[in-house]
């Protein structure tokens, strides 16, 4: 009689996909003691040409939606012989798939082993399927040992929602299977994770990583004042993660004084899991080439742009079984550089500008939130908290004092007057006391 075995055992130890010839090449790499960070380019992009095929065929043979979109752009089999001809496989829109949990599908539905979904901000959420192999071989076989210098030695505190969306569990799966550190699963002030309690977790354990958003990481630094907890002294943090939100360098620098360590952004999504990631020189991302090929298109027509060139971030997913991402249309607007960076990492180097539908355009021109919010907070005396809103082409930037005995017509008049001097834009300043504070993603930009 056939006994059924754990399905855990069933679906990794004895799994094998289209994915499993770039185990081989992993373990190449692993044996020439060499990352996939640092191989010479040729090599790199041929591996990624290798998984683009591979995902091609797989999606060709398991998925209607793509085979059709394939053959009508003229496809009569599912290969591309160069990377640059990745060019001609067509976009994937976000609004093709929002609210549609099968159409991305590729393998039988009982294969699945976590479903996320994205926040749903705009409507209908965007369901994301990973069988078990997705998440505990394939997305684990790239190792980025310079972009992520952790270890078991490690306490890592992720304040990252664990509800529907991939951050927090996708933190979590890294940290434990990849680097062997220790978890304490905070999330982000839910009902068993008050801030207060979160805090003293990371206090007792002596954490010594925090993976959140900026806006959450600026909440608990101002939080623990108030319970007597000293960032830096009693919560001696070696590293901050920040990713869901993005931030401008000041918003980073601020973070860095106000908890004693090095903060580094991270930048991905739920749909394509880990994009990009800062070194430790901080001048840009590295594309994560082993997991996904990035690309950048003019936002209006889908062409191509090269190295330099900023426009929509493009991103395929190269080790995914359940639902890989083909050409997909992130929102994100920025633009790739070839790496000449000094951690010598050889990956693409990312510039990211931010979400497209925030962008504040201003006179006709479109300014980044983060680029506003960089000149902003060069002024001391204005806090982490504030809103920009746009009516009618006109700018009213909302700003908290901070530590400041100024009056608020005072520094009301500087912002305005910074503002001018260091963007050349006009814009009306309201100071408030107390802006609310938010557990989920911060709002800060209102376009009306
Ligand atoms: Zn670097």
């Amino acid at each position: 009689m056939k006994t059924q075995s754990h399905k855990m055992t069933v679906s990794i130890d004895e799994h094998t996909s289209h994915l499993e010839q770039l185990k081989s090449f992993f373990h190449q790499l692993d044996e020439e003691g060499i990352t996939i960070e640092k191989l010479p380019r040729e090599r790199r992009e041929q591996y990624q040409l290798e998984a683009i095929n591979l995902t091609l065929q797989h999606v060709w043979d398991h998925n209607e939606f793509y085979r059709s979109a394939l053959e009508q752009a003229g496809f009569t089999q599912p290969k591309i012989d160069s990377l640059e001809q990745l060019s001609t496989v067509p976009l994937l829109k976000k609004d093709v798939i929002r609210g549609d949990k099968m159409k991305l599908l590729c393998v039988e539905p009982k294969e699945i082993g976590q479903v996320h979904l994205t926040s749903g901000t705009s409507g209908k959420p965007i369901y994301t399927s990973y069988t078990l192999a997705d998440q505990y071989v394939y997305d684990l076989l790239p190792k980025y040992l310079e972009l992520f210098p952790e270890s078991d030695s490690d306490i890592a505190a992720i304040a990252l929602p664990y509800e529907f969306a991939l951050p927090g569990l996708g933190f979590q799966r890294l940290f434990q299977f990849a680097f062997g550190t220790a978890i304490l699963s905070l999330g982000k002030g839910g009902y068993m994770a008050p801030v207060d309690k979160s805090l003293e977790l990371m206090k007792e354990y002596q954490a010594t990583v925090l993976v959140t958003t900026p806006s959450y990481a600026a909440l608990l630094a101002e939080e623990s004042e108030k319970y007597g907890i000293r960032p830096g002294v009693d919560i001696r943090l070696r590293r901050i993660v920040l990713t869901g939100e993005g931030c401008s360098y000041t918003f980073r620098e601020r973070l860095e004084k106000w908890w004693g360590c090095e903060v580094s952004f991270f930048y991905g999504s739920t749909e394509c899991g880990v994009v990009a990631v800062e070194c430790k020189e901080h001048k840009g991302y590295h594309i994560v080439e082993g997991h996904v090929k990035a690309e950048i298109v003019d936002p209006a027509t889908g062409a191509p742009l090269g190295y330099g060139k900023t426009g929509e971030i493009v991103v395929t997913t190269l080790l995914r079984e359940g639902m890989p991402m083909v050409r997909y249309r992130s929102g994100d607007i920025g633009y790739l550089q070839k790496s000449k960076c000094a951690c010598g990492i050889t990956m693409d180097v990312l510039h990211l500008r931010g979400r497209m539908e925030t962008m504040l355009n201003l006179d006709g021109t479109d300014y980044p939130p983060f680029m506003l919010e960089n000149f902003l907070l060069e002024i001391p005396e204005v806090g982490m908290w504030y809103h920009f809103i746009l009516e009618q082409g006109r700018l009213t930037i909302e700003a908290e004092p901070f530590r400041t005995e100024m009056s608020d017509e005072g520094l009301a008049s500087k912002v305005r007057a910074h503002m001018l001097e260091r963007v050349g834009i006009e814009c009306s300043v309201e100071i408030k006391h107390g802006l609310p504070r938010t557990f989920g993603k911060a709002t800060r930009v209102y376009i009306k």
